[in-house]
């Protein structure tokens, strides 16, 4: 008897599907030469000493569960450098290690919220945070962004969105995929309003050191009231250039972490032994290797604008991550992102992602990851110009 598997699997599942990007994935797989700026994972190698510091770690018997919040001096570590970098102060019992930043949101959800529950997510976003809330059942409240502001969330766009169900308030800051820097003036106006209506924040830093020209990022739990109503989500994966080693971490109030330590231990028992210790060595060894990186990105951001100003095509100014959120609209095609995306890369062998992945409610965007060398995203701008024409063409 053959097994209708589809009819088994659980509602939840369709949440977790993505149809675009495994279909795109695959196009590329038969193709060669293809430029890949969709995911955004670097391609930069992680430095030598974090390497070695791992590798140091695995001889010396790095090879068992930890605590569940991490090794104590990573922890250390960490609330050293969320301080120094204009942070909050916390005890390292205040820090909790996670396998990846992203296995810290779903810790998060399940931790806080229940069925009927809303967060607040700023769209387009990281959309793993919708997809946790909606695996508890809770309300995901999208408060839509355009270019109007350079799609920067502002507390008067929040607002509206605020009912007695609001529990949590997402902000990313640097944003995945816009590449926004939320203006310090604005993070504190959207702090106030957390504090009116007694919201906690998750504050997605992530991205905060790899931030272009002026803009810098004001860590949300260092604003005077807000320590107690923040859980900051960060990680090693983008600073570091360690995605495939999957450590990230969440500071929060004691009895907070306390909670969500629980839920950690019961998904992942502790984070890999391994990849703390090279977490270590990121955290506490020589920072210029993250100001060399962030240079790198920032002559990539150059050639991408340079590159769609030559083609004509919109985007919002990329400030910071690395990201650019260009609008596929604006060249007038008459085409969706989607569609242009998969043309783009059948046709000109450059892979991007549309922005409805990321709750785009337009379709006409479409997010370039600065993940390849500033030589080869000449060729990519190059080879959009000529599928662009070619599409004008028909
Ligand atoms: N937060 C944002 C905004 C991201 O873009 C990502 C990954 O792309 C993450 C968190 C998760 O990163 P990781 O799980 O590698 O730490």
């Amino acid at each position: 008897m053959s097994i209708d598997y589809a009819a088994r699997l659980a509602d939840r599942v369709k949440l977790t599907e993505e149809h675009l990007i495994t279909r795109m994935l695959n196009i590329a797989d038969g193709l060669d030469d293809v430029i890949k700026m969709g995911r955004g994972d670097p391609d930069l190698d992680t430095p030598a000493h974090i390497i070695k510091a791992g590798q140091e770690a695995l001889a010396n018997g790095a090879t068992h569960y930890t605590h569940p919040q991490g090794i104590q001096p990573l922890r250390e570590a960490i609330a050293r450098n969320i301080r120094d970098y204009g942070g909050a102060a916390y005890d390292p019992d205040e820090i909790m290690v996670t396998p990846g930043g992203q296995h810290g949101m779903f810790v998060i959800a399940l931790a806080l919220l229940n069925p009927g529950d809303e967060i607040i997510v700023p769209c387009p976003g990281y959309n793993p945070y919708s997809q946790a809330a909606e695996m508890t059942d809770a309300g995901v409240v999208k408060v839509p962004m355009g270019m109007e502001t350079n799609f920067t969330l502002t507390a008067d766009m929040i607002r509206p969105h605020i009912t007695d169900r609001s529990k949590i308030l997402v902000l990313i800051n640097p944003n995945n995929p816009t590449g926004t820097v939320t203006p310090v003036e604005e993070v504190r106006k959207i702090a106030k309003l957390a504090q009116e209506h007694d919201l906690i924040v998750i504050s997605d830093e992530i991205y905060s050191r790899l931030t272009f020209g002026n803009h810098k990022v004001l860590p949300v739990a260092s604003i005077p009231g807000m320590r107690e109503r923040t859980i900051t989500l960060s990680g090693f994966s983008k600073a570091y250039a360690m995605t495939g080693w999957r450590i990230g971490y969440l500071a929060a109030p004691r009895e907070l972490i306390t909670p969500m330590s629980e839920i950690n231990h019961a998904f992942a028992i502790s984070t890999a032994a391994v990849s703390q210790h090279a977490a270590l060595a990121a955290a506490s060894g020589p920072q210029d290797c993250v100001e060399e990186m962030r240079r790198i990105y920032d002559e990539r951001r150059r050639a991408i604008c340079e590159g769609l100003d030559a083609v004509g095509m919109r985007y919002a100014e990329p400030q910071g991550g690395f990201y650019v959120y260009a609008d596929v609209a604006s060249l007038g095609l008459g085409i969706t992102a989607g569609i242009f995306c998969e043309r783009l890369l059948a046709d000109g062998k450059v892979m991007m992602y549309p922005g409805t992945i990321y709750g785009d409610h337009t379709d006409d965007f479409v997010r370039m990851s600065m993940t390849q060398p500033a030589d080869r995203i000449r060729v990519a701008m190059t080879r959009i110009g000529e599928v662009v024409a070619a599409i004008r063409a028909e």
